[in-house]
């Protein structure tokens, strides 16, 4: 077992099985990473306050070895919060769904920290700026949506004839 300790920002949780439950961070050392929390959702657990989306962490981690999809988190404390606004949640979400794992990226450590996180700029910051983008059926630039199965900008029209339901970020 090899042992870590970092500080991250806390982008999502999801429940696994009856108790635990997996935490995606942005951590300061490693970018993007998931981990596992054992027994997070009992009553007794220390760590569930700490590890809540938006909250600033510091957390040790343990792993066989380093793989970012395979942390379990067995320590978290929770320094500070970022202010909660729609658009930074939609942030965090984004981040979580596109931004590669183990890549620390310190542009988008310093806009998650203290910039003003929008959609748009952590897009820009991973390669999709959405600045000139255009519709990839249309070519159109108005209304575009950025689809996260694809990795690219769809117009609302062409969303809508192709009854695309996946996830969609709208720009505005
Ligand atoms: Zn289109």
């Amino acid at each position: 077992m090899v042992e870590f300790a970092t500080e991250g920002i806390v982008l999502d949780k999801e429940d696994v099985g009856d108790y635990d439950a997996k935490v995606f961070l942005y951590t300061r050392d490693f970018g993007k990473i998931q981990g596992k929390v054992k027994s997070l959702r009992k009553i007794t657990s220390k760590l569930a306050g700490h590890l809540e989306p938006l909250n600033m962490v510091s957390v040790r981690l343990i792993s066989r070895n380093i793989n970012f999809s395979n942390f379990q988190i067995v320590d978290a404390l929770k320094t500070g919060q970022l202010p909660s606004t729609t658009g930074r949640m939609t942030a965090l979400r984004l981040i979580k769904e596109i931004a590669p794992e183990g890549n620390m990226d310190l542009a988008l450590w310093d806009l998650l920290v203290g910039g003003e996180l929008s959609a748009a700029k952590v897009l820009s910051l991973l390669g999709f700026d959405p600045t000139f983008a255009s519709c990839q059926q249309c070519g159109d630039k108005k209304q575009l949506n950025f689809l996260i199965k694809n990795l690219n900008y769809f117009c609302a029209p062409c969303l809508s004839v192709a009854s695309i339901s996946e996830k969609v970020f709208v720009l505005k």
